[in-house]
């Protein structure tokens, strides 16, 4: 099959082989309405930070290892938003029911599959706010390891790649391709100024947008701005907030979402970067109470494990009070039944996020500002392993 008839066949969700695909990676994208921000003086990338679009497209065309590979969107500009797929999926049908309906049905396995998967599925997703490189850095080098044996700085995670192989695993290493074709390739050492007008944008004022400001408009009106920030996708939408059931905007969280639910994921990790040292982020308390506290005492263990590695100064965050936001991760618990977390890596400094104010002592190397995603996986997963993440269901309780 030809190039367009390959990308239609995993955009349909048709069994395929693995194939390496060849030709340009941004064929057929259009280029993006404003200009890419670049940011005076800043240092140049090191050689493994490969976030670029095309370096992204080459790395998920050549990968040979994974089991399976979809193009699950295209974006507004036309990029296809990959994920990548590790481990057992042969033979699994698509479910028969959906997790909604399922998880009230005589069995939960009418969703899950009978028997069901072998092992548990874990979604990583990261890049869906483009102007935050950090976790695609991390999954574009855990990508390289797991195709090459080695990560692009020639290092090696053992025993996270093993927890891996513990699991059914899908990276989508960057969700929002148009966001991330117009972002600096870093944020490190940048003043606060210089990192929100690179998130969220700017007015044509020149005044910021801001981080609850970019949260006024769905989509932003990029009409009104001189910049939109790499935040959103191309046509302003942010696709973290793409969480309305019945009215999604963006192919982006509509492929992620329809994975999910796909191919039964039960637990997720959302990479993002925000200006303060890393973290994993409360959960939103909207979801089934033991679940809620699950994800919490998970969110507990990765802070733990990034302050004992030393990323983060002071107290870590723990068994913090569940918040009442609302997000994608919300509706993928809908989608899936699936445990969603977010991590917070630092795109510079090691601000406190307690005291916002307070003056950085310490800029992260870019090794370091990839660090907690592995850190992170790796605790996640190991989770998984002492406690199911998930009970889906118990069969019979329901009568017909
Ligand atoms: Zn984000």
């Amino acid at each position: 099959m030809n190039r367009r008839e390959f990308m239609a066949s995993m955009v349909a969700g048709a069994a395929m082989p693995v194939l390496a695909e060849s030709g340009s990676a941004d064929t057929g994208v259009k280029p993006p309405r404003f200009k890419p921000m670049e940011i005076s003086g800043q240092e140049p990338r090191p050689d493994f930070w490969k976030v670029r679009p095309g370096e992204i497209l080459e790395l998920c065309e050549r990968a040979k290892k994974c089991s399976r590979k979809e193009i699950i969107a295209h974006t507004p500009l036309g990029y296809p938003v990959y994920a990548l797929f590790y481990g057992d999926f042969a033979g699994d049908k698509p479910p028969q029911t959906n997790w909604s309906a399922g998880a009230s049905s005589t069995t939960w396995k009418n969703y899950m599959g009978n028997p069901p998967p072998a092992k548990q599925t874990f979604l990583l997703l990261t890049g869906i706010h483009g102007a935050e490189p950090e976790c695609v850095a991390g999954a574009v080098n855990l990508i390289q390891e797991l195709e090459t044996g080695r990560d692009f700085r020639g290092k090696t995670h053992p025993e996270l790649v093993d927890l891996i192989a513990k699991y059914r695993f899908i990276i989508v290493p960057c969700a929002n391709m148009d966001g991330r074709a117009i972002s600096p390739d870093h944020l490190r050492g940048a003043v606060w100024r210089d990192f929100r007008a690179a998130s969220q944008g700017t007015w044509k004022d020149g005044s910021l947008v801001g981080w609850r400001g970019s949260k006024s408009w769905f989509p932003l009106p990029l009409d009104k701005v001189s910049y939109p920030g790499g935040y959103p996708n191309s046509e302003g939408y942010n696709i973290m907030h793409d969480a309305t059931p019945g009215d999604i905007r963006t192919a982006e969280a509509r492929g992620i979402l329809k994975l999910a639910a796909r191919w039964r994921v039960d637990a997720v990790l959302n990479g993002h970067s925000y200006e303060f040292a890393p973290s994993a982020i409360v959960p939103s308390a909207v979801d089934v109470p033991a679940k809620v506290e699950r994800l919490n005492a998970i969110s507990d263990r990765i802070n733990v494990a990034i302050h004992a590695a030393g990323l983060m100064d002071g107290k870590p965050q723990v068994n913090r009070t569940p918040s009442g936001l609302m997000n994608l991760n919300n509706v993928l618990a809908l989608a899936s039944g699936a445990l969603a977390l977010t991590l917070e890596c630092s795109v510079s400094f090691d601000r406190s996020i307690k005291s916002p104010g307070t003056i950085p002592t310490r800029t992260y190397t870019f090794d370091e500002l990839m660090e907690p995603l592995f850190i992170s996986l790796r605790e996640y997963l190991a989770d998984g392993l002492e406690r199911p993440f998930l009970v889906r269901g118990t069969d019979h309780v329901y009568g017909d």
